[in-house]
């Protein structure tokens, strides 16, 4: 990140970018701290290019992508409804200025309005999903990106991994670096960039490379396969798999290990009891809790050898022979053993028949990737950019005048007071997120109403302006997938709603 220009040098050829609280002060050609802005002939100009997302008509594109620059012939309509989204749309400060874009267009018969700016984001976060058994850290380890205390491991997920990244104790709570570096690591994020993290305290630390849409890499090894499901799970799936093929199976797993034996799966079909002894806690008949450690080993636990978490055979029902399979939750382990006279499993090659439905588990395992949320509270500049009384914005959305969206993308709106937003940056289109010094993020926002439902939340009306005014801008334009969503959709609002029923 560049340096703050501090605002004293007041030199004629300097203008002065009022688009956020730092108020940079910028020479003729070069650019302000956030790389955003830039005195362009003694102009004040954004860098990047205004966003429009073009809906075809149902012509099918690849997924967001761009045109080229050159092939856009300025004519913004063409036949087809366009959005603008707030990616390279510029921000306003202070709070009472309205949003940098406030345009108007007709949607099948409706006048509709939608407000555009490039919001500054202190409270805010991502959510990172990572696809994995594997164990990185327990609940409430720290995570670090470049030594600094970047974030936490939240609450685990069915088969994934959870980490909460930034908020506002980071950003602007902790130590300048602290605060420059979790901005940096949020921003890298957002952008679909790779980052490094570690997650844990000195002498128990997992390093996982995280990107957005690919696979995490755990200590150095990427990870291939999310679980099919917990140990109990897969005993039910795959049962009659290995009915008359062996005696008993157990389904390694950090969380539930899984025996069929004893499990109601096993019992349906007739599987009879074979005096195997599990190790760990018995939650319900053949199914286990805490068999091991979690770690990188089999089923997300510390083992490399399964026999580690059986004790002896019960001799009244074992038999020498007896034949045993023991497989990992996303199938990538798996061995056979057969028990020797002293009750002792031995390890056997796996026959042909068990090693295919090792096979097949990991065939039903989904690929492991991470996904990224961002995260982020909707404040006064945002809400007073579109309106003058910011709480009728708060009730419209609750209401489902207002649709929020965010570089075009659905976004999730929390329930309770505010506008708290969750929006998965993959659907986002690309380089969608930029920074301030304060430090804080920015990230697009788009609200869109009927005109007459803008006025009535006391919307900056005379700022509305056709949308195909934005043509005279420097503009990127992607194409609509009809696949994807479309904040212009009817569907959205209320009004919709009632006029079906
Ligand atoms: S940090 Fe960027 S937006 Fe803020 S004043 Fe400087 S150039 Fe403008």
């Amino acid at each position: 990140m560049n340096e703050i220009i501090p605002p004293k040098d007041t030199a004629p050829e300097k203008i002065r970018c009022d688009a956020c609280p730092v108020m940079c002060y910028i020479a003729e050609g070069r650019a302000g701290a956030c790389d955003r802005y830039a005195n362009h002939q003694g102009n004040l100009v954004r860098l990047d290019p205004l966003t429009v997302l073009q809906n075809s008509g149902h012509k099918l594109v690849p997924f967001l992508a761009d045109t080229a620059h050159d092939d856009w012939d300025g004519d913004i309509i063409k036949g087809a409804r366009t959005f603008v989204t707030a990616v390279g749309a510029g921000t306003t400060y202070p709070d009472y200025k309205p949003a940098p874009f406030i345009v108007s267009q007709e949607v099948d018969g409706v006048d509709m309005i939608t407000v555009v700016t490039e919001g500054i984001f202190s409270y805010c976060g991502v959510k990172v999903k990572i696809d994995t058994d594997r164990h990185i850290g327990h609940e409430c380890d720290p995570v670090y990106a470049a030594g600094e205390h970047v974030g936490h491991v939240t609450t685990s997920e069915y088969g994934s991994k959870m980490l909460s990244l930034g908020g506002v104790e980071h950003l602007t709570g902790g130590s300048k670096s602290e605060g420059r570096v979790t901005c940096d690591t949020l921003l890298r994020l957002c952008n679909r960039e790779a980052v490094e993290l570690v997650i844990g305290k000195d002498g128990h630390q997992t390093t996982v490379i995280v990107q957005a849409g690919k696979a995490p890499i755990i200590n150095g090894a990427p990870e291939k396969l999310m679980r099919v499901g917990c140990g109990s799970a897969t005993i039910g799936m795959f049962a009659k798999q290995w009915l008359g093929h062996t005696d008993d199976v157990v389904v390694v797993d950090d969380h539930i290990t899984g025996v069929l034996s004893e499990h109601e799966a096993g019992k349906q079909l007739n599987v009879a009891p074979t005096g195997i002894k599990l190790l760990g806690r018995r939650s319900t008949p053949g199914r286990y809790f805490q068999v091991a450690k979690p770690g990188t080993g089999w089923g997300g636990t510390d083992i490399d050898d399964p026999l580690r978490i059986i004790g002896p055979f019960n001799a009244k029902v074992a038999r020498p022979g007896l034949r045993l399979f023991m497989v990992s939750t996303t199938g990538e382990q798996s061995a056979y053993y057969e028990l020797d006279d002293d009750l002792t499993p031995q390890l056997r090659s796996t026959p042909a028949v068990l090693q295919k439905s090792a096979d097949l588990i990991a065939e039903n395992c989904e690929p492991s990737v991470c996904s990224v949320l961002f995260m982020g509270g909707a404040g006064g500049s945002l809400r007073a950019g579109v309106t003058e009384n910011p709480v009728r914005l708060t009730k419209s959305v609750k209401d489902a005048l207002t649709h929020v969206s965010s570089g075009g993308a659905k976004s999730y709106i929390w329930p309770g007071g505010g506008i708290t937003f969750m929006v998965d940056v993959l659907d986002m289109p690309t380089g969608s997120f930029g920074y301030v010094p304060t430090p804080a993020l920015v990230a697009p926002i788009e609200f869109t109403l009927r005109r007459h439902d803008y006025q009535a939340l006391g919307g900056h009306m005379s700022e509305i302006r056709p949308v195909e005014d934005t043509a005279l801008q420097d503009l990127r334009r992607l194409t609509l997938n009809p696949d994807q969503h479309d904040p212009l959709e009817a569907a959205h609002f209320r009004w919709s709603r009632r006029s079906k029923s």
